[in-house]
């Protein structure tokens, strides 16, 4: 059979929370898990749960100095370390040296990164690109054994653009983002939630290991392909606030000419945009200090061939 991709068991697998030390899910659940790892344990592994940025965290924060989340670029991980630079900074080297490199045969095989939105973007499963396979088949497998979750899939990596994120230190990574949750604040529902995706998850991985066969299909993404800033003033300040039948609506088609702001002397200012396109990530907190109001997406079908972890089982 043609088209079946084969890859090797994956035993490294870790877990990563506060990696934004004020998304709180991740932190709680990754700080419990560090206590006892038990509910981490399956038949062919056991993952390992990581405090990503323990500084940002201790201070309830999205980051110290600078966004870790975007500290894993190719300059910031091949540069040597000088003493004045971010703590964010040396610590991406840090997570690339126990966890990747990046790009090595060293490097682990899956990190599942958790982290939480203000946004109404209820449960999204971040991967980079549509044909980073393992991945799509991870999301599929969350799809189908948690259809009540309505998990969509989200690719960050826009064309031409450089992989900066923790996930990408890894082979495979994916990142899980919950939301509406508050800054610095545990939503029980949030929490249930992410802890189920991350048991499902290391299901997937399990049944993996153990030689399961993972037969094609085809799923709709969210592609990123841009972004939009609220209108400022000419003193810089923003003008205008989110409209309110935008707000909680993300992965919900917007049309030229929607309301996308309502301005504070009350005039609607419409979408200008050329196409439809699907806002996400709408009115996130920290987002705020790029005065980004939102994400725009485009919806595509993707097809992703199956996948086997053992090819000698295969007749090609
Ligand atoms: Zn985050």
């Amino acid at each position: 059979m043609s088209g079946v991709f084969s890859m090797n068991p994956l035993h490294l697998v870790a877990v990563t929370g506060g990696t934004h030390g004020n998304e709180m899910s991740g932190v709680t659940l990754v700080k419990h898990w560090l206590k006892d790892s038990t509910e981490l344990a399956r038949e062919t592994f056991t993952a390992v749960p990581l405090l990503a940025n323990p500084e940002a965290t201790e201070k309830c924060v999205r980051y110290y100095e600078r966004d870790l989340n975007r500290c894993f670029t190719r300059d910031i991980l091949n540069s040597t370390e000088s003493q004045d630079e971010p703590y964010e900074v040396k610590r991406a080297r840090e997570i690339n040296r126990e966890f990747g490199p990046r790009g090595s045969v060293n490097a682990y095989d899956v990190i599942l990164d958790l982290h939480n939105t203000t946004s109404n973007m209820g449960v999204c499963l971040i991967v980079s690109e549509a044909h980073r396979h393992l991945e799509m088949h991870a999301c599929h497998y969350i799809q189908t054994h948690l259809p009540n979750f309505d998990p969509q899939i989200f690719l960050y990596k826009e064309p031409g653009s450089e992989l900066y994120d923790l996930a990408s230190v890894s082979k495979a990574g994916i990142g899980f983002e919950l939301g509406p949750q508050p800054q610095g604040v545990v939503r029980g529902d949030m929490l249930q939630k992410m802890k189920t995706l991350v048991k499902v998850t290391l299901d997937f991985i399990n049944h993996w290991n153990q030689g399961m066969e993972f037969p094609a299909f085809e799923v709709d993404v969210y592609q990123r392909v841009g972004h939009v800033q609220f209108p400022l003033s000419p003193d810089g300040e923003v003008s205008a606030v989110v409209h309110p039948s935008l707000q909680d609506r993300d992965f919900f088609l917007l049309h030229p000419g929607d309301p996308a702001f309502l301005s504070l002397d009350d005039q609607i200012i419409p979408y200008t945009g050329e196409q439809p396109v699907y806002p996400v990530f709408i009115n996130e907190a920290a987002y705020y200090e790029k005065n980004i109001a939102f994400i725009l997406a485009k919806k595509m079908q993707v097809s992703v061939p199956a996948l086997s972890s053992t090819s000698q089982k295969r007749t090609l």
